[in-house]
């Protein structure tokens, strides 16, 4: 076949050696137009010249052997073949219809005259061109202008074809989807342009991802076609062809591992870490929109373990969330509902077992399950910010028993309240917190907040402001559950923290554990020695007990000495303690804390 051709070019499909004329007088018409015309004697033969060569058209023979009309039916099938004109030449028309029904785009009967031939075939070719023009521009319309990947309905289309050919040949097909970690703070940070390109280099690593997948190359040639931008910084992709449901993950573990390198953006370094969730057909799921639907739910688990990993989809993952979704909903209920109480456990001082403050802990009473714990429900509202306004009814309600129990001739009380980081850091907490403490005239000398160690390691401008305004207005800072989270002691001496809570779970070994023992000695030691005051939490046994005191550890919370209680049942002993004239006991209260 000469380069230099200005007519069509055609594959001629014709089992039988003595071609029958309408053939041939087909052939002879497309040379004469200056077109060229390759000869196939079978189907798997045409097949072949259609992966090696472009053809404009194929001319199909009127031949019985060939079950050429079946065959037709198969071309429109097939992602590769199914936009090819037909063009189907018959020797009478008996079997026109059939060939029309079968997918052929047009048809010429018996040889006729060769000038009409030629006309015939030349429009043919004329329009079937035109046809494929408007094609390409459908195809370009399904392209992302961004990226020049296909949108979400060529995917769609693509994955149905997928998943339809998997099933005919009992193969998997596994859905992978990708995202980008906390994309919305490097849009943020560095700009939507930048974000843009940004973009456009992730989706071409991406598709050399899976250029080098194996997975792919055995599946399906066309790698762009199995990739696609959802929108965002969201990507999905289909792996077609897979020997087994475990294939997925190498090629995840290479798209998060190519989307860790650094990206050049403007001399700078830009770095991201990406997310990806796996459902694999048939095993989660048959139908195409379903499999999709999986690895979405897949890739919010990732998300939600903290992102830069891969996910397979399991079916728990579903009841999971509905579960999930349910207890947003009753939280929600609960609160407008008014069925959260708190609870107040006394801390003490270790030496002389006198009550030295409370910690309000948070209890729902739930109308279905009875009473909640803070650990089941204290995370998914600190996820869904459902916090933020639990937080505030939490600040409330400690004030209003503050100012009762003051205006009952008990204490004041100094008070511990735990607050979450997410508000924390919310632009709304000191002015709610200065709110609060004014309606119900709350000294802020009597206020203790105990933060997470998350708190104290952020040590971002806004942490730093928030613990500012807090020590200015003379509120406590307590690090709870220390030991649990990742602080280092370089944190803990730039946080002006006054108080370090040690973590239940080092106290529970003690005194038998050698390691919790040493532990707990090396954590009050180092506190002292940065000036803060320490409370050992869940406190549960005499031996417990002597052991901290043995350590100069000042404070203890737990079981052995009181548990959480309503503040009515708090008050007899409150009022022991911290009764009489308030004053005195304020002023020994700072006498000790000092020395
Ligand atoms: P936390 O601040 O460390 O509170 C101490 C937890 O230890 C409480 O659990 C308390 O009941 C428990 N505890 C105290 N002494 C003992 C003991 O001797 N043995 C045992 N086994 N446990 C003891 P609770 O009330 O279930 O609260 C769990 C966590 O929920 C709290 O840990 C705190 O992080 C969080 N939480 C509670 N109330 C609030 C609140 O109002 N706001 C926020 N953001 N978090 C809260
Ligand atoms: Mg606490
Ligand atoms: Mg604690």
């Amino acid at each position: 076949m000469s380069n230099d051709v200005s007519g069509p070019r055609v594959l001629v499909v014709e089992g039988d050696s003595s071609a029958a004329p309408a053939v041939i007088a087909a052939v002879e018409a497309v040379q004469a137009i200056g077109g060229t015309t390759t000869l196939a004697a079978s189907v798997a033969d045409a097949r072949e010249r259609i992966e090696e060569s472009d053809f404009d058209f194929l001319m199909l023979g009127d031949d019985p052997a060939l079950e050429a009309l079946s065959w037709c039916a198969e071309l429109r099938d097939d992602e590769t073949t199914h936009m090819l004109p037909v063009l189907y030449l018959a020797d009478d028309e008996s079997t026109l219809a059939a060939a029309l029904a079968a997918g052929a785009t047009d048809f010429v009967c018996g040889p006729g005259s060769p000038t009409l031939l030629e006309q015939r075939v030349r429009y043919f070719w004329r329009s079937s061109r035109q046809y494929r023009d408007l094609e390409e521009s459908h195809r370009l319309a399904q392209r992302d202008s961004l990226t020049g990947l296909p949108t979400r309905s060529l995917f769609d289309d693509r994955l149905q074809q997928a998943v339809l050919h998997a099933r005919r040949s009992e193969q998997r097909v596994a859905v992978l989807h990708v995202d980008v970690d906390r994309f919305g703070a490097i849009n943020e940070s560095l700009g939507r342009d930048v974000g843009d390109r940004l973009l456009q280099q992730i989706a071409g690593r991406l598709e050399g991802c899976l250029r080098g997948s194996d997975t792919i190359a055995r599946g399906r040639p066309v790698a762009d076609e199995t990739l696609s931008r959802l929108g965002g910084d969201a990507f999905i992709l289909v792996l077609a062809g897979l020997g087994n449901k475990f294939e997925p993950g190498t090629v995840a573990t290479r798209i998060i591992e190519a989307l860790s390198l650094p990206f050049e953006l403007d001399d700078t370094e830009v770095f991201v870490s990406a997310s990806v969730g796996i459902a694999v057909s048939p095993d989660d799921a048959a139908a195409s929109s379903d499999l999709v639907r999986c690895a979405q739910t897949a890739l919010a688990h990732a998300k939600s373990q903290g992102g830069n990993a891969y996910m397979f989809y399991s079916a728990r993952m579903n009841s999971d969330a509905a579960a999930r979704l349910d207890l947003v909903g009753r939280l929600h209920r609960a609160l407008a509902e008014d069925e959260f109480e708190l609870l107040y456990q006394p801390i003490f001082e270790a030496d002389s077992d006198a009550i030295r403050s409370v910690e309000a802990l948070l209890r729902w009473q739930d109308s279905e399950e009875g009473l909640v714990l803070p650990a089941n429900f204290i995370p998914v509202a600190e996820e869904t910010g459902l916090i933020l306004p639990l937080g505030a009814w939490v600040l409330e309600r400690v004030c209003r028993q503050w100012r009762n129990w003051l205006d009952a001739g008990i204490g004041p009380v100094r008070i511990s309240v735990n607050v979450s980081a997410r508000r924390f850091l919310d632009p709304g907490f000191i002015a709610h917190v200065d709110d609060t403490m004014a309606r119900y005239g709350v000294d802020p000398a009597f206020l203790q907040f105990e933060l997470t160690e998350g708190i104290v390691m952020a040590r971002g401008d806004a942490t730093r402001a928030t613990t500012r305004a807090l020590k200015s207005r003379g509120i406590g800072l307590s690090v709870d559950d220390f030991g649990t989270g990742y602080s280092s002691l370089n944190y803990l001496q730039d946080f002006p923290a006054d108080v370090l809570k040690i973590d239940r779970s080092f106290v529970r070994g003690v005194p038998e554990n050698q390691d919790n023992c040493s532990l707990v000695a090396a954590i009050v030691a180092m506190a002292h020695k940065l000036r803060l005051s320490v409370v050992a939490e869940g406190v549960e046994t005499e031996e417990q007990l002597r052991f901290l005191r043995a350590l100069d550890c000042e404070q203890v919370q737990g079981f052995l000495l009181g548990r959480p209680s309503t503040p009515e049942a708090l008050e007899p002993q409150l009022r022991e303690a911290l009764g009489g004239p308030a004053a005195r006991n304020v002023v020994a209260f700072r006498q000790r804390a000092i020395s």
